[in-house]
């Protein structure tokens, strides 16, 4: 059987200072773990040729299938607010861009393969645990009708990789719109290549917004997709983890998934990332964050913009950042409480009460709203405020033909939970893929009422988990 890709790479025919020429380093012993074939399918590719033997050595990075360009991109970024000039590709590589069955281009990149020249002083490589963490939730985020990367494959390279201890290592193929960062707008601003970002300025307006005009059109597009994002994060309680700027894509896709997760009892402050010791980047920091990365990329787009002039109107343009997320955010909480149509006044106001509600009890994020939409208790009956919030939000159900199928259609049944995650890891670990398989299929389907009772349940306060790690 033999793998076709029609690769068609326009990143590859961008100035050759935006990346580094770089083949996956090769494996040990390839294992395929994972194959993603509906997504296969969307893209083209036949899922069987992606088993295939000679799949499996493209997806594990031993060889390079014919049209592919294989790079690491450079990137500059803010991590945790301190400028790092140089990050890039240190463990990815991108092989090159197919055009999907829709005609939307899509990159394909291995993520775990090797040591590039922006390694710095890292090894290349992931261990199993990051790559299949980032698969479920990937995936899950795709299914809950979010903008994310997706995940293609999976594989084992029979390698062990030192971390703490020795890990098995693995190679995640990722799909996206693109790869490119506010962060890669910020490498070569940083560099003074003003060329180079009118380059990447025209590259981004072709590739994921070609009704934007000129790059305060970009800026202007980019705000509005990532208000939507955050906006779709905060509705199904997500905690991206590092939101530095070299992890926010510019095509509005939520990208480099390490430490995050869904949070459990609902808690604004949130944090769950190890490494994240101020609560920079909390649930309910992340609107703000989000704001202060797109006030990167328009500083890096200034020079574009006819320099210091530009700044009052490139300041209203991530100003408007507030109404747009606060009306996506009105939208998509108001379906939340099963009302239609665009938001009344007064919503916010209910779905906040709600929400202090649930912080004050520590109630599950996910299985009060899932509660609502079913009918069923919420656990809060018994609070002083709840029997006041639900008459109120009773008479502004009136007027909803079918507030249920509204809340089905927004509070998920099901969401990646850590603890299953975890569970998941460990196994795949030992050998038993089957955790994994089961995970996959019912996160494929999160609003459904077929949706499992054991990834329904909440975690027992011995199951839950308080600390995710980068644990690249
Ligand atoms: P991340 O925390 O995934 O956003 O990565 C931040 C930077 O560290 C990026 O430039 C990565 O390419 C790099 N990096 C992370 N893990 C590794 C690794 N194992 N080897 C080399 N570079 C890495
Ligand atoms: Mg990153």
């Amino acid at each position: 059987m033999t793998l076709s890709i029609a690769f068609d790479n326009s990143y590859a025919r961008l100035p050759d200072r935006f990346f580094a020429r770089q083949a996956p380093v090769p494996v040990a012993a390839p294992q395929l773990l994972a194959v993603n074939a509906g997504l296969a399918d969307e893209l083209g590719l036949d899922p069987q040729a992606l088993a295939s033997r000679e799949g499996l050595e493209v997806l594990a990075g031993n060889r390079v299938a014919e049209g592919s360009e294989p790079l690491a991109q450079a990137y500059a970024g803010h991590q945790f607010g301190g400028w790092v000039p140089r990050l890039g590709d240190g463990r990815a590589v991108l092989l090159g861009e197919v055009i999907d069955r829709q005609g939307r281009r899509r990159d394909l990149q291995l993520k775990g393969a090797g040591r590039t020249p922006f390694s710095r002083g890292g090894d290349g490589r992931a261990w199993l645990g990051p790559v299949l963490r980032e698969y479920v939730v990937s995936e899950a985020m795709h299914a809950l009708g979010l903008p994310t990367t997706r995940a293609l494959a999976a594989v084992g390279t029979g390698e062990m990789v030192q971390r703490e201890t020795a890990l098995p290592g693995a190679v995640l193929t990722r799909v996206a719109a693109s790869h490119i960062r506010v962060g890669t707008f910020q490498y070569l601003v940083a560099r003074n290549d003003i060329e180079g970002l009118s380059a990447l300025t025209e590259h981004v307006i072709a590739r994921h917004y070609p009704q934007a005009e000129g790059p305060m059109g970009l800026l202007q597009a980019v705000v509005a997709a990532q208000a939507q994002l955050i906006a779709g994060w905060m509705s199904v309680g997500f905690i991206h983890g590092v939101m530095n700027t070299d992890n926010m894509s510019v095509a509005g896709e939520t990208i480099d998934y390490g430490p995050c997760a869904f949070m459990d009892g609902y808690d604004p402050g949130k944090v769950f990332s190890s490494i994240d010791l101020q609560g920079r980047y909390a649930y309910a920091n992340q609107p703000q964050i989000a704001v202060w990365n797109l006030a990167q990329l328009a500083s890096s787009l200034l020079p574009l913009m006819g320099g210091e002039s530009a700044i009052p109107a490139a300041t209203e343009e991530i100003e408007r950042f507030a109404d747009l997320y606060s009306a996506a955010w009105a939208q998509r909480f108001a379906a939340k409480l099963g009302f239609s149509g665009p938001p009344k006044p007064g919503d916010c106001g209910l779905a906040q009460r709600l929400l202090d509600q649930m912080a004050r009890a520590g109630a599950d994020f996910t299985n009060t709203f899932r509660a609502l939409a079913e009918g069923r208790p919420t656990g809060l009956e018994d609070g002083k405020d709840y029997a006041a919030w639900q008459a109120d939000w009773q008479a502004r159900l009136a007027d909803e033909p079918d507030p249920q199928a509204v809340m089905r259609a927004a509070n998920p049944a099901v969401i990646p939970r850590n603890h299953q995650v975890e569970r998941m890891i460990e196994a795949a670990v030992a050998g038993d893929m089957a955790p994994f398989e089961r995970l996959t299929a019912a996160l494929e389907q999160p609003f459904a009422d077929s949706a499992p009772a054991w990834l329904r349940e909440a975690p027992g306060p011995d199951e839950e988990v308080t600390r995710t790690f980068c644990g690249t």
